[in-house]
């Protein structure tokens, strides 16, 4: 199958995905109408010229039976499919190039179901590293996300900060923010410096998150979360002020006035249980810092936030936590935490079409941490098991499709 055959193809199953998640039970008839539906947004006429009369599910019946038979590898799927083809920065200003890579990891998501179904469970779940491909796509746009917002340190428009402790940063080099902006803007040394120092760490494993839920349950370590309403309420505490395990006013407020259900709810304003986080995709980043004050109107990170806000789309980031009203359960606004979207949305999109399976893997992993853990203490997941789908699921995702391309990009066919 020649590149330009498959993409083709690509698209159309793409477009099956959205469609059914049904073909791979009951493969539906290829027509014309699931090559064009979701092709007419590709501009590319060369691809349309080379459609071929197999039909797509025949076509991924192939693939899938030269991966089980040669016994690929997910990383040999995805070099299969092309997806190690980013080597500079993917700039997705013209959102159609957004829809198209989020298309074609759907794809690869929907393949790997089907070749390797544990690979895929052990990816969502964060029981594995996600594959390198994916590692090597995320680390490469956060850079270029990074790039831009320091880039922008001398824009007008925007006050950014970078770093809300300027005079920790470089072994107190600079003492201002302008000092630091004068320095990146006008010096490469600088501004890769900046970049380096912004990065962070991308994924965190099934274990660490349990880790961390464990370390909330319990209430030890450090300050964690914000006081909801709630809680602040039933204890006389101070809405919005972070939890501290190290207080005793509020060591008896946790295990003395909350309920473990209310104790769950509480860290899951700001955590999400192990095996749900995005943190486990490799598909997310926090940045910047991860202290809400800091982000508000008038705080030293807004700026920040605002530019990222303005611009992480043309690079495929999206601010996943918002404060939007949802039916049910979610978590709190974080204007830190950033969700690559072709890969991420990909993996959400697979999830939303089988919770069953995903529900059944949770409890089983939620079971064997509560055996770790010892009865003493818990249930730790009650409520989690009772709503873990309003956490997942009650996200803020961007439209993707209103935004119009911009003027410099060849234009095309007028809408009707
Ligand atoms: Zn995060």
């Amino acid at each position: 199958m020649s590149p330009r055959h498959f993409c083709v193809f690509s698209i159309s199953l793409a477009a099956l995905l959205c469609a059914s998640h049904s073909w791979a039970q009951s493969p539906p008839e290829q027509t014309d109408e699931a090559q064009t539906s979701d092709s007419s947004a590709d501009t590319d006429s060369s691809r349309v010229e080379h459609t071929s009369h197999t039909a797509p599910s025949e076509r991924a019946a192939a693939v899938v039976q030269q991966a089980r038979e040669e016994n690929w590898s997910t990383h040999q799927l995805l070099v299969y499919l092309e997806l190690d083809d980013a080597d500079e920065c993917l700039d997705f200003s013209d959102r159609t190039r957004l829809r198209e890579r989020h298309a074609r990891w759907s794809e690869a998501v929907l393949l790997l179901d089907l070749i390797d179904p544990d690979a895929l469970d052990a990816w969502f779940l964060g029981r594995r590293e996600p594959p390198r491909i994916v590692q090597q796509e995320m680390q490469l746009q956060l850079e270029c996300l990074l790039e831009g917002l320091v880039g922008a340190v001398d824009q007008q428009s925007y006050n950014i900060r970078l770093f809300p402790n300027i005079s920790g940063q470089f072994g107190g080099r600079f003492r201002t923010a302008s000092e630091l902006a004068d320095a990146v803007a006008s010096q490469p040394y600088w501004r890769n410096r900046a970049v380096r120092a912004l990065r962070r760490s991308i994924f965190r494993d099934f274990g660490s998150q349990g880790y961390i839920w464990h370390r909330k349950f319990v209430f030890s370590g450090n300050a964690f979360n914000k006081i909801s309403e709630r809680a602040a309420h039933k204890c006389g505490l101070t809405p919005g002020a972070v939890w501290q395990p190290n207080s005793n006013h509020h060591r008896r407020c946790w295990f003395n006035s909350l309920s473990k259900e209310q104790r769950e709810r509480e860290i899951l304003s700001a955590s999400a249980g192990p095996g749900l986080s995005r943190h486990h995709w490799g598909t997310d980043v926090d940045v910047l810092g991860i202290n809400p004050n800091l982000f508000v109107e008038g705080a030293v990170l807004h700026d920040d936030w605002r530019w990222l806000d303005d611009h992480g789309l043309d690079y495929g980031f999206f601010q996943t936590y918002r404060d939007v009203e949802y039916d049910g359960y979610a978590h709190m606004n974080e204007p830190w935490h950033w969700s690559y979207y072709p890969i991420a949305q990909a993996l959400w999109d697979f999830a939303r079409h089988h919770p069953d399976r995903i529900e059944a893997l949770l409890f089983e992993q939620w079971d064997r941490l509560q055996r770790a853990w010892g009865p003493a203490g818990g249930p730790y997941f009650d409520h989690l098991r009772q709503h873990w789908h309003d956490y997942v699921f009650n996200i803020y995702v961007p439209p993707i499709d209103s935004r119009p391309a911009p003027m410099e990009v060849a234009p095309r066919s007028p809408l009707p």
